[in-house]
């Protein structure tokens, strides 16, 4: 694409690379991944919120001067949302779980956004959650309206015309060579699911029109009831875990459990979770945030499987993962603070304190 100028903040959301993952690849057979956190707001979330705003316009829903978003969201849907409104001319509210880092709470007030903090442990359909807060706030509030991440077919739709499409066609756009062969598919894409919204469009996109084969990769943590079989949730039922932005304690409508749509589903911990964080950016230099470390951790534990092993052995198969957001949205969070700043000094820690403090 050649440079130009773009109108605001909105044209610069999404068109995010495919990066090859050469040292993953050479060990894992993971061979892609699609890097969300050079969109304008930071995550793959800024697709969902432009084309909720754009779309809600265009019928009406949303009027200068009187309309008043108000979303439920771990905080990625609303950075999106406060960045549409922001330039659009709407006021925000966010409701936002309190574990959501702090660093997503300031980003949303930077962009003018309210933020209101619910309880973590709320279940879904409880007035308390953030869910529920934001249904109450909306009943109130003139002009108040919920697009609704949840249930609005323009959450799939976003990745079914922008997310897949990139992803085929920048596999499609790369010749194979010998020394970067290619099966010029898509074979395999893992995400995470937290609506489902990301997972169920990428899935229609690739393989609707492009490779009805492609295996489709769900990751959901341990904790969460997305999974399918339903018996692959019962372990860990119910337990909290520190992640952002995946998983939920009730189905989303905009996650499709049609037959075909998730292929494999896979159940990931923050500990393997943030183990494959440190590896993203210690061996590929990215700096991505906790939930691309489950979805790495997710379908390299698939491509040990029986079935993930025939495509990890085969020669050029393009396995894609999706990494969501970056490190920047949880930089104060402890578990990345730890892997930073409390690691063993590497040797040549050692050597600049045997050169600075002589003993
Ligand atoms: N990772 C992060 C960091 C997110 O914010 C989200 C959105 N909740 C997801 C993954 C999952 O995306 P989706 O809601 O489309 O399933």
């Amino acid at each position: 694409m050649s440079p130009s100028i773009l109108d605001n903040a909105l044209g610069a959301v999404g068109n995010t690379p495919l990066i090859r993952l050469d040292k993953i690849a050479a060990r894992e057979g993971l061979q892609l991944g699609k890097l969300e956190y050079t969109s304008a707001g930071g995550s793959v979330k800024d697709r969902i919120a432009k084309r909720m705003v754009e779309v809600a316009e265009r019928d009406g829903l949303l009027k200068p001067g009187h309309s008043v978003v108000i979303e439920p969201t771990s905080g990625n849907t609303g950075i999106g949302l406060a960045m549409a409104c922001a330039v659009k001319g709407y006021s925000v509210i966010i409701t936002m779980p309190n574990k959501m880092s702090l660093e997503k709470e300031a980003a949303l007030r930077a962009l003018g956004a309210e933020v209101v903090r619910t309880p973590t442990e709320a279940a879904w359909d409880s007035p308390e959650s953030h869910i529920g807060v934001a249904q109450r706030l909306q009943k109130e509030i003139p002009g108040g309206i919920i697009l609704d991440q949840y249930r609005n077919v323009n959450n799939p739709l976003a990745h079914e015309f922008t997310t897949g499409p990139e992803i085929v066609e920048a596999v499609l756009g790369t010749p194979s060579t010998p020394s970067k062969p290619s099966s010029g598919k898509v074979d395999v894409l893992a995400a995470g699911a937290g609506t489902g919204g990301t997972i169920t469009g990428l899935s229609r996109a690739i393989k609707k029109s492009h490779n009805p084969k492609a295996i489709i990769v769900g990751v959901d943590p341990v904790g969460s009831i997305l999974a399918l079989p339903d018996s692959l949730n019962v372990e860990g039922a119910g337990s909290q875990y520190i992640v952002e932005g995946i998983g939920y304690d009730f189905v989303p409508d905009v996650l499709s459990r049609e037959t075909g749509i998730v292929d494999h589903w896979i159940k990931s911990t923050d500990e393997e979770s943030f183990e494959a964080v440190r590896h993203l950016m210690r061996s590929e230099g990215l700096l991505v945030g906790g939930s691309s470390g489950s979805s790495l951790s997710g379908v390299l534990r698939w491509l040990k499987s029986k079935e993930g092993r025939t495509i990890a052995q085969t020669k050029g198969a393009n396995v894609v993962v999706l990494l969501p957001d970056g490190i920047r949205n949880y930089m104060s969070k402890p578990w990345f603070l730890k892997m930073a700043l409390e690691a063993e000094p590497s040797p040549l820690a050692k050597q600049i304190s045997s050169i600075l403090q002589p003993s």
